[in-house]
């Protein structure tokens, strides 16, 4: 993929989208819904990073035309005469040194149409450049409406427009015209009928339209010295938010991310219910005077007398009905019945046999114990919502809504290699400067601890065309691919370079410690299938963190996850730790509970990031902040569990 170049100041590109749209259902052709949006912002997408300069021309809906803050120009005749008018106006208008004219309804346009366009026209000696594309059966086919020219054109135009001409191939006659053949016919196909549009949507929405990044707009983008919240802000908004999905028995849906809301289609629950063994009761009983001979004390309060007149169970609601001075046994969970608001436990009771019990009204509030229906869930709210990571309780919840199935999102796949001369994979002898490749364990769990679909590509040698290799192994087979170890720039440090042959990768120094070098971007195969690169660095301490802080919420949102922010604790130092300000750290910690009730975080020794004893010790990450120096012993500092991080 072409590394992004900073538009062309010196061309105007105009959009041809002046025609009566007669096909169209009479919505200007432009504004027809396309993919996601419509076909004039598509258009424009395409065209932004490549020229400076847009207008539209347009005859029809001015003002929808020009919500998108570019010129409209209509054509300056009064009657429709076909896209050649668009360009007269185009040449009139103009105030760059070339205009490009593009129809509206080509949404595939090339990104480096400009570019290839221009080159021509500095290298030949032309009036106008136009493109051309090889079909299936070898002929060469023009497309005449995508057209680079000088502005000085206009009065030839002009003429020849005058004297009744319509058709560019006429008008060309006498002008030194160039052809520039494009590979990809389907590129410069154009959609005429809203059947046309229909169709192409698949296409649009499969391969999307992947423009190079562009991060030059984000605030604080400094890319060899990056504050991580800018970091993870690009990641947040250039990783795809959705896959698609499948449905699955619920048992297999454990740890995946659900891809619809899931409402109550019953209320929870079911039924009013009993919180306790006891007695259910109409409250209306306690304030009517049932006689008592009970003891004086409790004659004093008013005691009240009931009639035992049936049981209620689990499973086995009471069928009878009720009058006023009954009441009925009743066990946990089951059914409270209509007449019934209020149970009271068998412990309130002041006394009972088979057929009535005594109980001190002043014991009992109305509406006391009963579980009322719907009060866990209403019928039709919203239960659990799209992209929540299925735990446990979820499972359960589902199960409980009466799901036996769930929709859920398709898992990610993910590829990793490690690289490194100086790596033997486990079982080998250890020469002098050789050490074991223990990131790729470290990724296998992390990465299946998230429910990725992993695939390790192995130890690949510090040498251009093996790193190539495996990402050219790795693009389109898998959804992202995490490399480890060559970032840093050195001369060994190839991983870089083949990533930035094959895709649009951007590379950042972090203000992070540990992990400050960090590749992101992705490659495309030729289906356009785009495949998400990480480029971590090789230190172990450096690589978990950099997979925790940056990589890990990026694929959750790949994943489908709408939440993914880690709770963050405030834990006292048990000692004083150094910091440098300026720079985010993460150091590693071990919260303990001390004899007096309260929690203290200290450090787990040494804080090298090659030592992963450090990691391995900790149960937190301590998370400094840039702005935060060195920590007196009792300060409050953030920590981040480490237990329990998905
Ligand atoms: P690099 O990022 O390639 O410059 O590597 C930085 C340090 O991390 C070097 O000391 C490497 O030996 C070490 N390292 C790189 N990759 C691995 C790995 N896969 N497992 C363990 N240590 C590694
Ligand atoms: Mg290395």
């Amino acid at each position: 993929m072409q590394q992004a170049t900073p538009p062309h100041r010196n061309i105007t590109a105009l959009i041809l989208a002046g025609g009566a749209a007669s096909r169209m259902g009479g919505c200007a052709k432009a504004l027809q819904a396309f993919g996601t949006s419509t076909l004039l912002e598509t258009i424009l997408q395409r065209l932004q990073p490549q020229v400076a300069h847009i207008a539209i021309n347009a005859n029809q809906q001015l003002a929808e035309h020009a919500r998108f803050g570019y010129p409209v120009w209509p054509d300056q005749q009064s009657e429709l005469l076909g896209p050649l008018a668009g360009v007269a106006t185009g040449l009139a208008q103009c105030k760059t040194e070339f205009l490009l004219t593009v129809p509206c309804d080509s949404p595939f346009l090339p990104l480096d149409l400009v570019a290839k366009l221009y080159a021509t026209m500095q290298q030949a000696e032309c009036d106008l450049v136009s493109v051309c594309s090889r079909e299936a059966d070898g002929s060469l086919q023009q497309h005449p409406v995508f057209c680079l020219l000088r502005p000085s054109l206009a009065p030839h135009l002009h003429a020849y427009l005058s004297a009744g001409g319509r058709k560019f191939s006429h008008w060309w006659r006498d002008l030194r015209v160039a052809l520039v053949e494009f590979d990809d016919a389907q590129a410069f196909r154009n959609l005429n009928t809203r059947q046309e549009l229909q169709a192409a949507q698949p296409i649009m929405i499969n391969s999307s339209i992947h423009l190079p990044f562009d991060f030059s707009k984000q605030a604080g983008y400094i890319p060899d010295n990056l504050p991580l919240s800018v970091a993870q802000d690009i990641l947040r908004q250039h990783c795809p938010r959705e896959r698609a999905s499948e449905t699955l028995a619920l048992r297999e849906a454990l740890g995946r991310v659900l891809a619809a809301d899931i409402c109550a289609n019953t209320p929870v629950p079911a039924h009013d219910n009993s919180a306790m063994d006891g007695f259910a009761l109409m409250s209306s009983d306690l304030a009517t005077n049932l006689v008592t001979d009970l003891a004086t004390d409790l004659a004093n309060h008013g005691a009240r007398r009931l009639q035992v007149i049936g049981s209620a169970l689990a499973g086995h609601p009471f069928s009878g009905t009720m009058q006023a001075g009954q009441c009925l046994r009743i066990m946990t969970g089951a059914v409270v019945p209509a007449q019934c608001d209020t149970v009271i436990p068998h412990e309130n009771v002041v006394s009972s046999s088979e057929h009535e019990i005594v109980i001190a009204p002043n014991s009992v509030k109305p509406g006391a114990n009963r579980r009322k229906r719907g009060e866990d869930l209403a019928q039709g709210a919203l239960a659990i919502a799209k992209g929540t990571l299925l735990q446990p309780a979820q499972i359960g919840m589902l199960a409980s809504l009466g799901y036996s199935e769930a929709p859920v999102y398709q898992r990610l796949r993910v590829g990793f290699f490690s690289t490194g001369d100086e790596l033997r994979p486990l079982g080998s002898e250890l020469g002098t400067g050789m050490l074991y490749d223990s990131n790729r364990y470290s990724l296998h769990a992390l990465l299946s601890k998230l429910g990725c679909v992993v695939s390790d590509l192995g130890i690949v040698e510090d040498q251009p065309a093996a790193i190539r290799a495996a990402l050219e192994q790795a693009r389109g087979q898998v959804d992202v691919v995490l490399t480890s170890g060559g970032m840093a720039g050195g001369d060994a440090d190839f991983t870089r370079k083949m990533m930035q042959e094959l895709g649009d990768v951007h590379f950042w120094q972090l203000k992070m410690r540990p992990g400050r070098p960090f590749a992101f971007g992705r490659m495309q195969d030729k289906n356009a299938a785009q495949t998400y690169l990480f480029g971590l660095p090789g230190n172990p301490v450096a690589l978990m963190i950099s997979f925790y802080m940056l990589v890990r919420p990026a694929l959750l949102q790949m994943m489908g996850v709408q939440h993914s922010a880690l709770p963050i604790l405030q834990v006292a130092a048990k000692h004083a730790i150094r910091k440098a300000p300026g720079r985010h750290e993460f150091q590693r910690g071990i919260i303990h509970s001390d004899a007096d009730g309260a929690s203290r975080v200290s450090l787990t020794g040494a804080q090298g990031s090659a030592m992963l004893s450090s990691m391995s010790h900790a149960n937190c990450l301590l998370a400094l902040p840039p702005e935060m120096g060195d920590i007196a012993e009792g300060e409050f500092v953030p920590v981040i569990l480490l237990d329990g991080l998905q």
